[in-house]
């Protein structure tokens, strides 16, 4: 079996993070800042670059390439904290063996290795299945990566755009139910925060180029209300403002995407809306190889206490949307989560003395959206977890922290430290 170069004669439990977007480059830069160089360290993924996605939409809407501010090399951090970077497809786990089945990938016609591990920290995220929407490759689209951002900065800016009907919204999410705590209650959409995101950078866009207005806009959501993990009370005042006051349509309960047309959506609940651009979310569907694992759901996501550690096989941990505890599939809560992995690790290496840090996951929605013309809106929310916080701002300096927060993120490499969090908080709030 293949042992990374730094296994090989050592004695150090050998730590594998598999994935290196949000979730695990932080994790893994945590572990090595925690538990120091008492563990070996491995990092795998398909590509050796981050994707910083939440900065997609307003690059789109800047008509800026995002391939080149959002692809953030992360090689030389790892490097930095001595830990080994494997470029391959991970094809399978193995937790009885403890080995995770590997494909290198930077060519193609490689030959299948495993590698061990003593602790695996699972952080793939999901399959963002867009090949299920029926009509998706022909006429929709979308901002959740480069590829698909810039065929619609094409759309936009190659006047392709006609001035028509825009729809946008998500397809259902498919949550798991095993093992959740009573606080995480089902979600039928997995991450909304984007459809409010791009409807108000959307209008600012038509609004100067004179392309039209919100009233061009639909907003659908498969649930009751759009963006339910922000707290009712928020979701109200953002749908007073975008509705009420500028214009944009807005329907609910539509419970799935049918099939997407040249004139618009057909949603299950037999209602559909006409448009000409059609930008969705699609179901975040956990990667196939995992929905067989002993570890996860009934959906596919790996199911963990509040420690990120899966009961049966506490080795095990997860971090960001590969994680069932993640609801909605957000970028923050991935963050928290790779913040208890590290501690974990350091703890059972007898390195770990900030007891007052040890605390098991404790929700919080924090995120920042682009409104277009240099603002954001700004949501810090625990009420759809029970809890009493629940604000949301608008305004310049919310675009100001949503930027700060990328320059902060691409100056550390992915280890923004959490005071800086912290500091993003108490402006925002
Ligand atoms: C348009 C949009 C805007 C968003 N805005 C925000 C926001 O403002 N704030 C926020 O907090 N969140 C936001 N999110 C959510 C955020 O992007 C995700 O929650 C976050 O990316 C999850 O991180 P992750 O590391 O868990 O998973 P991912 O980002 O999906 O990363 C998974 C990694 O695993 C690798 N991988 C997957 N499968 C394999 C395999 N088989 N073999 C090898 N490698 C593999 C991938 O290459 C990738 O690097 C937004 C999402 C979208 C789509």
């Amino acid at each position: 079996m293949n042992k990374p170069i730094s296994q090989i004669g050592a004695a150090k439990p050998h730590v594998v993070v598999l994935g290196s977007n949000f979730g695990g480059l932080t994790a893994a830069r945590l572990i090595r800042e925690e538990a120091k160089e008492t563990v070996d360290i491995t990092v795998i993924d398909r590509k050796s670059y981050l994707v910083f996605i939440p900065n997609i939409p307003l690059e789109i809407f800047a008509n800026q390439d995002p391939t080149k501010s959002l692809h953030m090399q992360f090689y030389s951090f790892l490097k930095e904290d001595h830990i080994n970077f494997l470029q391959a497809e991970v094809n399978s786990i193995d937790p009885i063996s403890r080995t995770v089945e590997i494909t290198p990938n930077e060519r193609p016609g490689s030959a299948v290795e495993k590698v061990h591990y003593d602790y695996l920290v699972i952080a793939l995220g999901a399959r963002l299945d867009y090949a299920a929407i029926p009509g998706f490759g022909e006429y929709g689209h979308t901002v959740s990566d480069c590829y698909y951002g810039n065929k619609l900065r094409r759309y936009l800016f190659n006047k392709e755009y006609k001035g028509g009907p825009i729809a946008i919204g998500c397809a259902r999410f498919f949550m798991g139910k095993k093992g959740n705590p009573d606080w995480l209650h089902d979600m039928k959409a997995a991450c909304e925060g984007p459809p409010l995101e791009i409807s108000l950078g959307l209008t600012a866009l038509l609004n100067e180029k004179k392309w039209g207005s919100a009233k061009n806009i639909t907003l659908f959501t498969p649930g009751e209300y759009i963006a339910e993990d922000a707290g009712i009370p928020i979701v109200k005042q953002f749908l007073h403002m975008a509705v009420d006051e500028m214009g944009m349509n807005y329907i609910n309960n539509t419970q799935d995407i049918k099939e997407i047309t040249k004139d618009g959506i057909e949603f299950t609940n037999g209602q559909s809306v006409e448009a000409e651009l059609k930008i969705v979310l699609p179901n975040w569907n956990p990667h196939s190889f995992m929905k067989q694992l002993p570890i996860v759901d009934e959906v596919g996501f790996v199911t963990t206490d509040l420690f990120m550690r899966n009961t049966d096989f506490p080795e095990i941990m997860a971090v960001g949307d590969a994680a069932a505890l993640a609801a909605p599939k957000l970028g923050g809560i991935g963050d928290a989560q790779a913040r208890i992995v590290a501690r974990q690790i350091a703890k059972d290496m007898g390195v770990f003395h900030k007891p007052e840090e040890d605390k098991p996951f404790n929700p919080v929605i924090m995120c920042f959206g682009d409104m277009g013309h240099n603002k954001a809106f700004y949501i810090h929310s625990d009420l759809f977890y029970g809890g009493k916080t629940g604000i949301l701002k608008m305004g310049y300096k919310y675009f100001m922290l949503k930027m700060g927060f990328k320059e902060s993120y691409y100056m550390t490499g992915g280890k923004p430290p959490y005071w800086g969090i912290k500091l993003s908080e108490i402006i925002g709030d």
